[in-house]
């Protein structure tokens, strides 16, 4: 089994990589916390003081990063995968970032030998936990061949949708329609709390049918309990969104849905709550009619 180097060890991180763990793969691991390194230690992974010593001791590479400006540190600054990578290295990079950042570190890769596919994620915590996160990857049909058997030991859906930064361009547009799935949920909860309507009995009467979907399941029984705790903050969703807007911006698309709930996610990032599960925008919303949705 090909030896992976695993950078990034956070919430979704540190349970994917205990699934590599698991299936089997030697894993080296490396976070710029050290407390999360122990961790993965302790679970069976070797540990590593820097990028470039993972990347050294490894075939495969895969970075599970905030936001473009870590995995440019992470891969392209001193110490970084690719002082250490050997030519032929795959870096798979998991991260949500814009997908120009894509480009722009696969080609400076290319240069070390090295090809990166562009390989976020859809899910949560949850399926990161279970192994079962919908995989979008961008990048050559051959390094792709390469690590698919990898990536479904993380997805139990692995689709590659075009060249590199396609599977960033992909996550933007799963980024959006969740984005504005969520608002329209706290819309409509907000609306029929206040006209007096038992909240949960409105979503057991709406869930089997056209409104129905996986964000309101995943959302509406934690808003019933006013829990917000992450999951998704609404800090990294706010970064997908200006992804989204600034490749908007470029290629001349209008966007007017994603620019307002982008300014709820900020009123609630300068009240403090960015830190806050996605599922919390409905807090805007509860707060201007001043009602709670709860049991
Ligand atoms: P996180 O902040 O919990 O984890 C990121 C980890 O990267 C942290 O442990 C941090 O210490 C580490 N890190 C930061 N800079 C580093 C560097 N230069 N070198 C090494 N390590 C560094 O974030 P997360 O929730 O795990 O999200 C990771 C990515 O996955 C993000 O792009 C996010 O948008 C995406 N994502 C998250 C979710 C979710 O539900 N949390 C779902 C789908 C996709």
């Amino acid at each position: 089994m090909q030896k992976i180097g695993f950078i990034g060890l956070g919430i979704m991180g540190k349970p994917m990589a205990k699934n590599l763990i698991k299936a089997g793969y030697p894993l080296i691991v490396y976070d710029i916390a050290p407390e999360k390194v122990s961790q993965l230690a302790g679970a069976g992974a070797q540990a590593a003081s820097s990028s470039s010593e993972a990347a050294r001791a490894s075939e495969i590479i895969i970075t599970m990063l905030p936001n473009s400006p870590e995995v440019k540190e992470a891969v392209l600054g001193g110490d970084g995968v690719l002082e250490g990578a050997k030519p032929g290295t795959i870096l798979v990079d998991m991260s949500s970032i814009a997908p120009l950042v894509s480009k722009e570190v696969s080609k400076k890769a290319k240069d070390k030998g090295v090809v990166v596919l562009d390989a976020p994620v859809s899910g949560g915590e949850p399926k990161a936990v279970d192994g079962t996160l919908a995989i979008m990857v961008g990048g050559p049909q051959d390094a792709f061949d390469k690590v698919k058997d990898i990536l479904a030991v993380m997805g139990d859906s692995v689709t590659r949708v075009g060249e590199i930064g396609s599977g960033n361009t992909t996550k933007l547009a799963n980024q959006i329609i969740v984005a504005l799935n969520i608002a329209a949920m706290s819309e409509a909860m907000v609306l029929a709390t206040k006209s007096g309507v038992d909240p949960e009995k409105v979503y057991q009467a709406i869930r089997g049918g056209l409104a129905g979907s996986t964000v309101l399941d995943a959302k509406m029984p934690l808003a019933l309990q006013g829990n917000f705790k992450p999951g998704f903050r609404i800090e990294l969703h706010i970064k997908d969104l200006a992804n989204a807007l600034d490749t908007a911006h470029e290629l001349g698309v209008s966007m007017p849905l994603s620019r307002a709930v982008m300014g709820i996610m900020q009123t609630l990032k300068a009240i403090g709550k960015g830190a806050d599960d996605h599922g919390g925008i409905i807090q805007y919303y509860e707060k201007l009619a001043h009602v709670e949705v709860r049991k």
